[in-house]
């Protein structure tokens, strides 16, 4: 196709498009097709000769478009919404046309800059806590766009893992970390997604279902038992995944409750919001983000109930360091002039590390200026932490070179201290290079030390088994140059997630956010809300009909009062008949069917041809089996 030809079917692919959307509702939701049919229409082999696109798409609109599930229908009920719109889909053809990669900083920057900042703004959108956003320049934390919740999910568990066996490395040098794998335990509750089950097993840990209360909802007393209990045995709880909005009832776990035994036991909470995530956007729903600020990282699908189409998983975390110990692997074809100056989360990196030791320094010199004794090499200082004085030597080497006097000798420090090293628990006489004093840091700092934020001149750190940073490299710029630390707008986005490369999606976000603004987004879900509502009081006034669990948002998961047999019935005959499609649920055994209100174009008409669909469908039944 060349330029020419494809201006004009471009157009009418346009128009296809719009027509296709504003038409729907005429076309059957569910396809009449069995399975192998497309097998039997299309050639097994690709044309050795070009085709002609009006051949081509000829075959669209009659052997594709009749196998297809037409998701934007308002008669569409089945699952979650996969909703998208007409800013996503512009979004969607200008993101496909540049085709940019998105892995570092380099590849595509505005495509990683409009990423950072789309996420910050969904972030506030949500009532997200800032520790989740990436505007402050000491902050570690940020949203970063996957593919889908299972992604995010699994990526969630990879880095808690990595920083589980990070720390029980450090307490069992002498064991293999395949070997501390077999001892890692994670949780979620009955109810979770099958992506979190699946999660566990690609990490290849152990995960325990935690049994619900009977709102569906995981509590914390549950999870404290079960982690007690396994900790008994000799099992490490390292990370929790608590869901917002299940799949079966749209139930919420006690976010707050569960994020206090998380915090407890030091175990990384996740929270997986799919599809409830997008209500957060109107505040009247944020009381079930109450505790969202014990969470480390919080993923939902903008691709489901924002408009947003397939893919677009928003996933934050409070702190990047772990994704990128994770993910970070650095060849140098990834390398770019901007390395380190320019850029990112691995620059946060460093920042994180420098200001962690120097926390790590100060610790010890405030415990040691605080007369804490000295027991068998260990400085308790004051608050719980117990610091080697071996590891000073090794701590300040890591800044400043070697320490010259005052190491430790036999469980002591000895010997003459430098400038400010503590003797008889006060801290003398001036305070060496950038040391700190009174809470500041002091003097000049030597080359390559943290002041004011920066790093100056010439920056370099060796991998370092406590913290396992590795392929960081030297920071190009020369010395006596001021390096930023940190430039959120910078940033390398392939550190946080499994793949290389990145689709720019960002663009559809932003899109969207701005073509609808916070007050249509917030209208679209109301109505969503609202409908389903609608839909939940007919349900109520019919006494063949139940609800078993409340309705929350936009599902209602409905059954015909009597056995299971009835309701599955039910289903099968409305998906047969295709009007309405819709799928089934099965909370501690009862048959349930999901109703969904999935699409923008849902009216109360829809909602009424609907039920009355179901009532049609249900007094069928009755008969066939009462008679
Ligand atoms: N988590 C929950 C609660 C879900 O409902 C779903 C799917 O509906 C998922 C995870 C999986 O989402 P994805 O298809 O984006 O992986």
């Amino acid at each position: 196709m060349e330029h020419t030809e494809f201006r004009v079917k471009a157009k009418e692919m346009v128009d296809y498009i719009a027509d296709y959307l504003e038409n729907i509702r005429d076309r059957r939701v569910y396809p009449s097709v069995q399975p192998g049919y497309l097998h039997k229409l299309l050639p097994k082999e690709a044309p050795q000769a070009p085709e002609q696109w009006d051949d081509i798409f000829k075959d669209v609109d009659e052997h594709i478009m009749p196998g297809l599930v037409h998701w934007q229908s308002p008669h569409m009920h089945a699952y979650f919404p996969a909703l998208t719109s007409y800013p996503s889909i512009m979004g969607e053809m200008l993101s496909s046309a540049l085709n940019v990669l998105c892995f570092t900083w380099a590849s595509s920057p505005a495509g990683t800059e409009l990423e950072t900042i789309a996420m910050n703004w969904l972030g506030k959108l949500l009532g997200l806590p800032d520790c989740f956003l990436n505007e402050k320049n000491d902050s570690p934390g940020g949203g970063v766009i996957q593919t889908t919740a299972s992604e995010a999910t699994l990526v969630s568990l990879l880095a808690a893992r990595t920083r589980a066996l990070m720390e029980l490395s450090k307490l069992n040098p002498e064991v293999q970390s395949a070997e501390l794998l077999g001892h890692l335990i994670c949780y979620c509750s009955d109810q979770a997604h099958s992506s979190v089950e699946k999660a566990g097993l690609i990490g290849l840990v152990r995960m325990r279902y935690i049994e619900s209360d009977e709102h569906q909802s995981m509590r914390g007393e549950q999870l404290e038992k079960a982690i007690t209990s396994d900790k008994e045995k000799g099992l490490v709880p390292f990370w929790v995944c608590a869901t917002l909005g299940t799949t079966g009832s749209v139930a919420f776990d006690n976010l707050r409750e569960i994020g206090a035994v998380c915090e407890k036991h030091g175990a990384w909470l996740h929270v997986d919001a799919a599809y409830a995530g997008s209500a957060f956007t109107c505040p009247e729903y944020r009381h079930w983000l109450d505790g969202v600020e014990l969470a480390d990282s919080f993923a939902f699908n903008p691709s489901k109930w924002l408009m947003v189409n397939f893919d677009c998983t928003a996933m934050w975390v409070k702190d990047s360091t772990a994704l990128h110990r994770t993910f970070n692997v650095n060849p140098i074809y990834l390398r770019h002039e901007n390395s380190g100056k320019a850029i990112d989360y691995m620059v946060g990196d460093k920042q994180t590390y420098i200001k962690k030791k120097l926390r790590k320094i100060n610790n010890i010199l405030k415990g040691i200026n605080n007369s804490i004794t000295v027991v068998n090499g260990d400085a308790k200082t004051n608050g719980d932490d117990t610091l080697k004085i071996k590891d000073i030597p090794k701590i300040i080497k890591d800044i400043n070179g070697n320490l010259p006097n005052g190491d430790h000798k036999n469980g002591k420090l000895n010997g003459d201290l430098p400038n400010g090293y503590n003797e008889n628990g006060i801290i003398n006489g001036d305070l060496p290079n950038g040391y700190k004093e009174n809470g500041k840091i002091n003097g000049d700092l030597p080359n390559n030390d943290l002041k004011n934020g920066k790093v100056n001149g010439d920056f370099y750190y060796d991998d370092d088994e406590d913290e396992t940073l590795h392929g960081y490299n030297k920071i190009s710029a020369g010395c006596g140059e001021k390096i930023q630390l940190e430039d959120p707008t910078k940033k390398e986005m392939m550190h946080w997630q499994i793949p290389l490369s990145r689709r720019f999606r960002a663009l559809k976000l932003w899109f969207v956010l701005r073509n609808y603004g916070v007050s249509g987004i917030q209208k679209h879900i109301r109505e969503g809300v609202r409908l389903a509502q609608k839909f939940e009081a007919l349900v109520l006034a019919d006494p063949r009909f139940e609800i078993p669990q409340p309705r929350n948002l936009g599902m209602v998961a409905f059954r015909m009062k009597g056995d299971n047999a009835l309701t599955e019935r039910l289903l099968k005959r409305l998906n047969a008949r295709g009007y309405i499609h819709a799928v089934p649920a099965c909370f501690k055994g009862i048959y349930v069917i999901r109703f969904t209100v999935t699409s923008s174009r849902t009216t109360n008409q829809d909602i009424l041809d609907d039920w009355n669909e179901i009532k049609t469908v249900a007094k069928e039944i009755l008969l066939d089996v009462f008679g």
